[in-house]
Order: C-alpha cells, then sequence, then structure tokens
C-alpha cells in the first residue's frame, strides 16, 4: 500500500480517559496520519464536559489532530441513508432482553449463546418487515440474507499482516442478527463506525483486542454497503494490577489524575510501555 496510513482514535465521551486510551490513541498517532472522531450517538451517557477532557488531555499528550473533529452526533444522516440502503436485508424487532433470554434459555438451561452483539439472536421476529417499524423496534441485519443477496461464503480481513477468515457458518452462530440501530438512536455502533471510517477515509483502523470479534460485524457491512476494509491492528489492553482490563469507571487510572499528581506525558507513556519510541 503506497503512502502513509490514516488512522483515527474514536473515543466515546462517557467519562475521562484512562491508561489504555492513551496506550490507543498514541498507537493510533505513530501508526500514521492521525485523526480524531467523538462516539457520541449514546446521548442518554456522553456528556459535553467529557468531551472537553477528551480534547484537553490528547492535547497534553502531545497529540493534535485536523479541525474540525467529526462528532457522530452530526452524522445521523449519513446513519440514515445506509440504514435505508440496507433495508432490503433488515428487519424491525420488538424483542426485549428477558424475550431473548426466554427464547435462548428453552430447552435446556446454562449458559446462553452470546457474541460480540451480545445475545444471539433466536429470530423472532426476522419475519416481520420494515414497512411494520415502530419507533419502539430495534432494527436487525438479517444476516442470512445478507450473505445470500451477496453470494458471501466467507469474509475476512487483516490484522497486523495475518489474515483472518470467517464462513458464514461461524457468523450465523457466533454472531447472528446484529443491531444497527438501537431504540430510540437511529444507528448503532457497529453501523455508525463502519460508515464513519469509510467516510474519513480511514485505511488503518487501531483499537483494543476487545473489539477484535466486532470487526467481524464491520467487514460483513463492508461488504454490503459496498466501502472499502481496511487494515486492522488489534492492540494490547492495558489491565490494572490485578490484570483486569480498564473501564471509564476506574477514575484511579484517568490521564486527568495522574497529571493532577504531577505526572509528565513521558510517565504516562512509561506506564504503557511506549517510552522508547518518543
Ligand atoms: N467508541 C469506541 C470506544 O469508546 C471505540 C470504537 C472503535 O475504535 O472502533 O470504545
Amino acid at each position: 500500500m503506497a503512502g502513509r496510513p490514516v488512522t483515527r482514535f474514536a473515543p466515546s465521551p462517557t467519562g475521562l480517559l484512562h491508561l489504555g486510551h492513551a496506550f490507543s490513541a498514541l498507537t493510533a498517532a505513530r501508526a500514521g496520519d492521525f485523526l480524531l472522531r467523538i462516539e457520541d450517538i449514546d446521548r442518554d451517557r456522553c456528556k459535553a464536559e467529557y468531551e472537553q477532557a477528551i480534547y484537553d488531555d490528547l492535547a497534553w499528550l502531545g497529540l493534535d489532530w485536523p479541525r474540525p473533529v467529526m462528532l457522530q452526533s452530526d452524522r445521523m444522516g449519513a446513519y440514515r441513508d445506509a440504514l435505508g440502503r440496507l433495508a432490503p436485508l433488515t428487519y424491525p424487532c420488538c424483542c426485549r432482553r428477558g424475550d431473548i433470554r426466554a427464547a435462548l434459555s428453552a430447552p435446556q438451561e446454562g449458559v446462553l449463546p452470546a457474541g460480540p452483539d451480545g445475545l444471539i439472536y433466536p429470530g423472532t421476529c426476522r419475519h416481520r418487515s420494515m414497512a411494520e417499524a415502530s419507533p419502539d423496534d430495534v432494527i436487525r441485519l438479517d444476516v442470512g440474507r445478507a450473505f445470500d443477496a451477496f453470494g458471501i461464503d466467507q469474509i475476512g480481513f487483516v490484522d497486523q499482516g495475518t489474515a483472518h477468515q470467517m464462513t458464514r457458518r461461524q457468523f450465523h452462530d457466533g454472531i447472528g442478527d446484529v443491531i444497527l440501530s438501537r431504540r430510540g438512536m437511529g444507528t448503532s455502533y457497529h453501523l455508525a463506525v463502519v460508515v464513519d471510517d469509510a467516510a474519513q477515509g480511514i485505511t488503518l483502523v487501531t483499537r483494543g483486542k476487545d473489539l477484535f470479534d466486532s470487526t467481524w460485524i464491520h467487514v460483513l457491512m463492508q461488504r454490503l454497503l459496498d466501502l472499502p476494509t481496511p487494515i486492522y491492528l488489534h492492540h494490547r489492553l492495558i489491565r490494572d494490577d490485578a490484570g483486569k482490563r480498564l473501564a471509564k469507571r476506574d477514575d484511579a487510572r484517568a490521564i486527568r489524575h495522574y497529571r493532577d499528581e504531577g505526572a509528565t506525558p513521558a510517565d504516562i507513556r512509561a506506564m504503557v510501555g511506549l517510552q522508547d519510541i518518543g
């Protein structure tokens, strides 16, 4: 591939950035021309003060990015268009989590099958047409119909030089009919991220290994929407002393907390194991 990759960091402003975010953002910035995107589709959980904290903490870390920054909350029209294009492959679903659990747990009890989009949807509403959709419904992709319509047997992507593949059967059994539009939201993370990575011309997606399995969904969506599949780099996760992955509620690991204690950007880089590359 010619030229320098275009990378991005795409945090959701639902809390303060922690050491894991610092590692992710620094990894993206080192790997290519760095863009920032604010993933704020969940209006109930996103806060303006956290968005501002993202800008402040990243700038403090020494990162820079082109303005204006893409905000997903400004992009609802693009998500609506993409959903419209996929309409023949989608259906409205009124099942709540309890309905899905009940349908999945019969006849035997045990661990319910789940994948990167949550419980594997048993298909209860699959017969419904989009003409019947109500605002209380979510919109799901009929994965079987999608693979059929496009004659796809398997999908694949490259992560750090290694090719990964998934068959139609594996997708069906391990992921299922994913949600493309959440109740009252007009999109889902999966739809928005695919539309926006393409709109921003991202050629290398760097993000944590926790999102590796979501990438199958994204690659399928790219096929259906005729968008390019970028190269992926799913990086290691930063863990706390007990080995647990950091979460936004771990305020003690927030970049802001270390700043307040007098840490420098070089200290943060050292803490996440990036000290040797400046
Ligand atoms: N917005 C997602 C997050 O905060 C990251 C999405 C991505 O990198 O694809 O975890």
